[in-house]
Formats: C-alpha cells, sequence, structure tokens
C-alpha cells in the first residue's frame, strides 16, 4: 500500500512548529485510540499510521530528510530507541506521555496511579487537566454472620454514566470539538493581578475548557454537553471476613463517570453493623451470655453453645458459680486480612426459675437449709474483679 504523506497524516504542513506537530499528533492519537475504538481495525491502522508520522515529523534530521526525499529518505533511517510503528505496545511506551498526560485511568501505555483531585496527572509539558468524576458513598448494612465470613453483594447503583449517544465527549460529532478560543488550546491561562508587592502572574486552568484545552461548539443532544447521563451500575462487591462497623471499601473507578472521557470517581462503601439479638461484638472478640439451670451447674453438663455458625459442644464443670466466664478459643470473629481469628467470651449465669409448680416448689424447699447449698463464697468467689483480671492474665 502507497504511504501517506507524514504532514497529510497528522493534518500540519513543513512550517507547523514542533509544538503544533505534538498537538496535532495528539489529537489524532485520542481519536483513534484503541481503547476508545475497541476492535476497530480501521482506527487501529490510523492510530499506527499518526505514530509513524509523528515519530518522523517530530524528529529534526528525519524530518528534514523527509522533507528533501519524501519516504525514500528514510530508507535503511534508524528508528529511535527502538520504536516500532507497527506493534501497539511500542507506540504506548513510547508516546504514551503524550496522551496519557490528558487520559490516565484505565487507559494503556504506563501512566496508571497519582490521579487525586479534579485537576492532576499532569505530564508531557503539556498542563492539560484530566477531569475526574466524583465518589459515590454508600453505607452496607451487615449481618454479624456476613461479617463472619466474609461476602459478596451485588447491589444496583444510581450513578452518573458514559453519554452512549457521544461516548462522553459532550459533543453532537467530531466535529464539534474545537480548540478552545479562550486558552488557544493550552487548557491554562495566566492570570495578572496588581498588588502592593508588583504585578502578580497566576497560571490558573482555564475555565471555560476545565483545562481540557478543547470547548464543544454543538452539544450532545442526549447529555446536553455533559458527556454523563443519569444510569445505573451493578456492582459487585468483595466484603472481606471480620470487618467492622464504620470500615470503608473503596471500588476504583466505580463512582460517577467524568464527563469528556476523564476518570471516573470511585465508589466507597461504608460497612454497617447490624445488632445482633445474642452476641455482643468487642473487636474480634464475641460475647455471649448464657444460662444453664441449678441442676446444672450443681452437677456439671454438656451444653450447646451458640456460635455465630453453628454450635459448639462444651462441658460445663460440677459446681460451676453463676458469672464464670468461659474462653471459647477460635469462636470469635476473622480480623480483616489476617489469620488471626478472636475468641468467644461465654459469661455463664445459672438460671434463677422464676415461678414454680406445686411439686418444683417442693423440692427446692427441701434443699433449703441443706448444709451444702449454703453459700460458702472463697474470696476467689466474691471478687468480680479477679474474676476479670484473671481472664485478662489467661489471655
Ligand atoms: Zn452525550
Ligand atoms: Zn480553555
Amino acid at each position: 500500500m502507497e504511504k501517506r504523506d507524514y504532514y497529510e497524516v497528522l493534518g500540519v504542513n513543513k512550517n507547523s512548529t514542533p509544538e503544533e506537530i505534538k498537538k496535532a499528533y495528539r489529537k489524532k492519537a485520542m481519536e483513534y485510540h484503541p481503547d476508545r475504538n475497541p476492535g476497530d481495525k480501521a482506527a487501529e491502522e490510523k492510530f499506527k499510521e499518526a505514530a509513524e508520522a509523528y515519530d518522523v515529523l517530530s524528529n529534526p534530521d528525519k524530518k528534514a530528510r523527509y522533507d528533501q526525499f519524501g519516504h525514500e529518505g528514510l530508507r535503511g533511517a534508524a528508528s529511535s530507541g527502538g520504536f516500532d510503528a507497527s506493534d501497539l505496545n511500542s507506540i504506548f511506551e513510547h508516546f504514551g506521555s503524550i496522551f496519557g498526560d490528558f487520559i490516565g485511568g484505565g487507559f494503556r501505555g504506563g501512566f496508571g496511579g497519582g490521579f487525586g483531585g479534579g485537576f492532576s496527572g499532569f505530564g508531557g509539558g503539556q498542563q492539560k487537566a484530566v477531569r475526574r468524576g466524583s465518589d459515590i458513598r454508600i453505607r452496607l448494612k451487615l449481618k454479624l454472620e456476613e461479617i463472619a465470613e466474609g461476602c459478596t453483594k451485588t447491589l444496583k447503583i444510581p450513578k452518573q454514566v458514559t453519554c452512549a449517544a457521544c461516548g462522553g465527549t459532550g459533543a453532537k460529532d467530531k466535529s464539534s470539538i474545537v480548540t478552545c478560543p479562550t486558552c488557544q488550546g493550552r487548557g491554562q491561562v495566566v492570570h495578572q493581578q496588581r498588588t502592593m508587592f508588583g504585578v502578580m502572574q497566576q497560571v490558573m486552568p482555564c475555565s471555560a475548557c476545565h483545562g481540557t484545552g478543547e470547548v464543544i461548539k454543538d452539544k450532545c443532544p442526549t447529555c446536553h454537553g455533559e458527556g454523563t447521563v443519569k444510569g445505573e451500575e451493578v456492582v459487585t462487591i468483595n466484603i472481606p471476613a471480620g470487618v467492622q462497623d464504620g470500615m470503608q471499601i473503596r471500588e476504583r473507578g466505580k463512582g460517577n463517570a467524568a464527563p469528556n472521557g476523564g476518570i471516573p470517581g470511585d465508589l466507597i462503601v461504608v460497612i454497617q453493623e447490624e445488632e445482633n439479638a445474642i452476641f455482643e461484638r468487642d473487636g474480634n472478640n464475641l460475647y455471649l451470655n448464657y444460662y444453664i439451670s441449678f441442676p446444672q451447674a450443681a452437677l456439671g453438663a454438656e451444653v450447646e453453645i451458640p456460635l455465630v455458625k453453628g454450635k459448639a459442644k462444651v462441658k460445663i464443670a460440677p459446681g460451676t458459680q453463676s458469672g464464670s466466664v468461659l474462653r471459647l478459643q477460635g469462636k470469635g470473629l476473622p480480623e480483616v486480612n489476617s489469620r488471626r481469628v478472636g475468641d468467644l467470651i461465654v459469661n455463664v449465669n445459672v438460671w434463677t426459675p422464676t415461678k414454680l409448680t406445686k411439686e418444683e416448689r417442693q423440692l427446692i424447699e427441701q434443699m433449703n437449709g441443706a448444709e451444702n447449698f449454703i453459700p460458702k463464697p472463697t474470696k476467689k468467689d466474691k471478687s468480680f474483679f479477679n474474676r476479670v483480671r484473671q481472664f485478662f492474665e489467661d489471655r
């Protein structure tokens, strides 16, 4: 296939400045970027063609040869830094910073992190802004059972989504996107202010184009130029085991879509723990009030103590006093992102009957005054604080 003229490819001429050439390439690269045109082979070819043209026209030596001899003049010329215009990854590696400063986020080319506020991610010498969608905060109520095991929640999140009609550009069509007349496409303006110290200059993002360097002549009728519309997204969130009330889980890029192909905000899930009917939580430990009958306390018994999931068989020793504390190791809650598991602390109470049949009353009356039924607490039994201290010393 006959190679097209490089100037024609980028829409510039022999007298264009390096800055104009760079800008022209950036525009083409954005337009034909594979991430914006998934599966579009023709766009990919145009993307490669633009990279090849820019590789030559941005290099004074190659440009001079090309100007004099055309494509023939470049035969055998070494490409700069192993650059290969037929390989997408090579293009991203080589020129990524040129369009990376604008797009960032999910786009390829090694310019991932570091996008915080509304204006960040500058690079490549051009101070142009990345617009970022706002974060969405939601509260998520979880039962103790869900916290104990971790869970997956699928939620329908109402949010701003990219406008399908314009692909998020906010423009009626491609020709409606023009260079911002206020900043001439630079994305920033210089403010001069007269102060008592003299004239102060301040570089600010251009408010006419929000720092993007481009404005829209004819707005998309669907989104009125916003690039985003009200919509919803089904988001699946993995909740790790052991989360606590108030903890936040951040789902990157699941917040509101950004206008003009910017970076979407995050979805912040705030954990809300539902109160449990029988367990109380303290960190990773769970507390449970458990009642045994007087005969069980006196004779000893094997009881089933409820766990968050299932039950545990526990031996109650003969002569167990009300207020005894049992610790079931590892039966509490797991610690988030750790192998540690808390304990279940059981406060054993002896149940005093509140109503009695005639026969029951007679039975108890027989015990009344019997030698071993008269309380004889030792110091250890008497001291509630001792028991508490004992418990913490055992840990
Ligand atoms: Zn639109
Ligand atoms: Zn502007």
